[in-house]
C-alpha cells in the first residue's frame, strides 16, 4: 500500500500545476510521468514548456554539497530608514503600469525554473524538506508568480462606470502603500513569494520579514526579484526576530498593511500592534493554523483512506497548516482501516531529507522537537492511548541521541548540522472535544464515531473554532456536499489527500481561529491589497 501511495503522491503533486504560463492557457495538456525508481522521478510535459524535474542531477548535487549562508539580521534601528526609503519608492513603482509589474513577475517566474537546482537544494537543506516537497514548493512559488500577474492585469484596469449626462465616472485601483510581508519557514519559498510578489504587483512596496529559520531562502528569492526588475527602493528584505524586527515593522506609522503567515497567537498579537500604532488604518491578512479534521464512513475506500491519511498527517512532517490532526473514523471500519495505517506508518521512512528515499524528515529545530513532544505529553495525560509510532530506521540509530521512549531522536547530518526528529505517532482519543491545540508535528489524534451522527461530528469540529481544511472520504452521493455545507472550513477535499493546494485551483485559507481571508491563490486576494479610487467628472 506504501509503495503505491508514494507514487500516487508523488505523481499526483506533480500532474496537477496548472502552470500560469500563457493568459489563455486553460488547462495543462496532459502530462507523462516516467521513471519513478528510489526517488528519481522525470517528467515529460508533451508540448507544454515545463522545467519541474526532480532527479538527482549534478547539478542538484552539486547545491547539496554548499552549506547554507545565513543573511545578517537587521537591527531594530535600521526599519525606519529602509521604511522611508520604501514609502518614497512605492509613489514611482505604483506609477509604473501594472503591466510592466506583471511582466517582471513573469521574469521572476523564469529565473525560478532557470535556478531550481539552486533553490531546491536550499529548500531541502534550510528547511529539511524532501526533494518531492521541495519541487512542490519551487512549482508553487511559480506558479504565485503567474497566476498574480495574471489577475493584477485583469484586475487594475481603470474602469468606466455609467452616470447621468455630462458626468464621466470611473474606478481606478492603486497600490496603498508599503506592506510588511512577515512569512513563515514551513513554506519558506512559496508562502514567502506570494505574499511579496502579490503585494508588488498592485503597486505596493513591501518589507519582506521571513522566519529566522529560512532566511537564506529568502534572499535568494529576494535577489531574483531584485534581477527581474523590482526597484530596490521597492522591496527590501528585513531579516530579523518577530519579536524585534517584526513588531518594529507592523508597528511602524508608515506600514500600509500587513500580510502574515504563521500562529494564530501571533496574528492577535500584530492585530493588536496595528490598532495601536500611528499612522492610517491598515488591512490585516492573516492565514494561520488549523485542527483539521478527516470524516471517514464506511462506504469509504480503505486504500484511498489510508492514502490520504499518511500524505496529510506526516508528509513534511507534519508542519503544514492544511495537515491532518484528527481522523473521524465511522465505528464500523474503524478496524480495518486503523490496521492497515499501522502497516502503512510501519513503512514510512525517516531520515535526512537529502537522502532521496526519505517520507519523513526532521522538525524545524530544537524547538519545535520540545513542543511536540511537551504536545504528546499532553495528549497521553488528557486519556490518549497510542495505536502506531513509526520506527527508526537502524542507520539513524548510529551516532544520534534517542529519548528514553523513542518518540525523538536528535543526530547530526553530513554537514555537522543538528537534525531534530520527531516519530509519526497516532493515539486514540474519545472525543472530538478532547483536543485543545494545534500540534505542528507527524501527530496525529484518532476518534470513532457512530452511524446517523454526521451532522453531530461537523458540529463538533466546527466547535474546536478552527475552519482551515477538512477532509471527507466516502462514497455516499450528496454525503460530502452535505458535510461541506455544514462545515465552516475554508478548504474541503473529498476522497483525496488534504494538501498541497495549488495556485489558482485549491484557493487556500480558512476562517475563525485560521485566519481572515482573503485566499492565497485566489482570485480575491488582491483586492486586500489595493485602494480604490472613484474620480466623477462634470463635463
Ligand atoms: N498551502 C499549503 C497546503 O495547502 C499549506 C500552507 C501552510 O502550511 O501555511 O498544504
Amino acid at each position: 500500500i506504501h509503495q503505491l501511495a508514494n507514487q500516487h503522491v508523488a505523481a499526483e503533486d506533480l500532474l496537477v500545476s496548472p502552470l500560469w504560463r500563457a493568459e489563455e492557457a486553460a488547462l495543462p495538456k496532459p502530462i507523462e510521468i516516467y521513471g519513478h525508481l528510489h526517488g528519481e522521478l522525470r517528467l515529460n510535459s508533451q508540448g507544454m514548456d515545463m522545467t519541474y524535474i526532480a532527479e538527482r542531477s549534478p547539478a542538484l548535487e552539486a547545491a547539496l554539497a554548499l552549506r547554507v549562508q545565513t543573511p545578517e539580521e537587521i537591527q531594530v534601528e535600521d526599519v525606519d530608514p529602509l521604511m522611508h526609503a520604501l514609502h518614497a519608492g512605492q509613489t514611482r513603482w505604483d506609477a509604473v503600469p501594472v503591466e510592466r509589474r506583471a511582466e517582471i513577475l513573469t521574469q521572476a517566474a523564469d529565473l525560478l525554473e532557470a535556478r531550481q537546482d539552486k533553490l531546491l537544494a536550499l529548500i531541502m537543506r534550510e528547511a529539511h524538506k524532501t526533494l518531492a516537497d521541495a519541487v512542490a514548493e519551487l512549482r508553487e512559488a511559480v506558479d504565485f508568480c503567474r497566476y498574480y500577474a495574471i489577475q493584477a492585469k485583469a484586475l487594475m484596469r481603470k474602469e468606466a462606470l455609467p452616470g447621468p449626462t455630462g458626468e464621466t465616472n470611473s474606478l481606478s485601483l492603486r497600490g496603498r502603500g508599503v506592506f510588511v510581508c512577515i512569512s513563515p519557514w514551513n513554506f519558506p519559498l512559496a508562502i514567502f513569494a506570494g505574499q511579496v510578489v502579490a503585494a508588488l504587483v498592485t503597486g505596493n512596496s513591501v518589507a519582506a520579514k521571513p522566519a529566522e529559520q529560512t532566511m537564506a531562502i529568502a534572499r535568494a528569492f529576494v535577489e531574483l526579484l531584485w534581477e527581474a526588475g523590482v526597484p530596490r527602493d521597492v522591496l527590501a528584505l528585513m531579516p530579523g526576530a518577530g519579536e524585534t524586527v517584526g513588531a518594529a515593522l507592523v508597528g511602524h506609522p508608515l506600514t500600509g498593511g500587513v500580510v502574515f503567515t504563521g500562529s494564530t497567537g501571533v496574528a492577535r498579537h500584530i492585530h493588536q500592534d496595528l490598532a495601536a500604532k500611528e499612522g492610517p488604518i491598515v488591512p490585516l491578512i492573516a492565514e494561520t493554523g488549523g485542527i483539521n479534521a478527516m470524516i471517514v464512513d464506511s462506504t469509504a475506500l480503505a486504500e484511498q483512506v489510508v492514502d490520504a491519511v499518511v500524505a496529510s498527517a506526516f508528509r513534511s512532517a507534519g508542519q503544514r497548516c492544511s495537515a491532518l490532526r484528527l481522523l473521524c473514523v465511522q465505528e464500523e471500519c474503524a478496524e480495518e482501516i486503523l490496521t492497515m495505517l499501522k502497516g502503512a506508518m510501519q513503512e514510512l521512512v525517516i531520515g535526512p531529507t537529502i537522502h532521496y528515499a526519505t517520507d519523513v524528515g526532521p522538525v524545524i529545530d530544537a524547538e519545535a522537537q520540545t513542543n511536540i513532544l511537551a504536545q504528546i505529553a499532553r495528549v497521553e495525560q488528557g486519556g490518549g492511548r497510542l495505536l502506531a509510532r513509526c520506527a527508526w530506521p537502524p542507520a539513524l540509530l548510529e551516532n544520534a541521541q534517542v529519548t528514553d521512549n523513542s518518540v525523538a531522536l536528535t543526530m547530526q547530518d553530513d554537514q555537522q548540522r543538528n537534525l531534530y526528529f520527531v516519530a509519526p505517532c497516532a493515539y486514540a482519543i474519545t472525543h472530538v472535544s478532547q483536543v485543545r491545540e494545534e500540534i505542528f508535528g507527524p501527530v496525529l489524534q484518532v476518534v470513532t464515531w457512530k452511524a446517523g451522527q454526521v451532522d453531530a461530528l461537523v458540529d463538533a469540529i466546527n466547535a474546536l473554532g478552527f475552519g482551515l481544511t477538512l477532509g471527507v472520504q466516502t462514497r455516499i452521493d450528496g454525503r460530502a456536499a452535505h458535510i461541506a455545507a455544514r462545515s465552516r472550513c475554508g478548504n474541503v477535499y473529498v476522497n483525496r489527500n488534504m494538501i498541497g493546494a495549488v495556485v489558482g485551483v485549491q484557493p487556500f485559507g480558512g476562517e475563525g481561529l485560521s485566519g481572515t481571508g482573503p485566499k492565497a491563490g485566489g482570485p480575491h486576494y488582491l483586492l486586500r491589497m489595493v485602494a480604490e479610487q472613484a474620480v466623477s467628472i462634470n463635463t
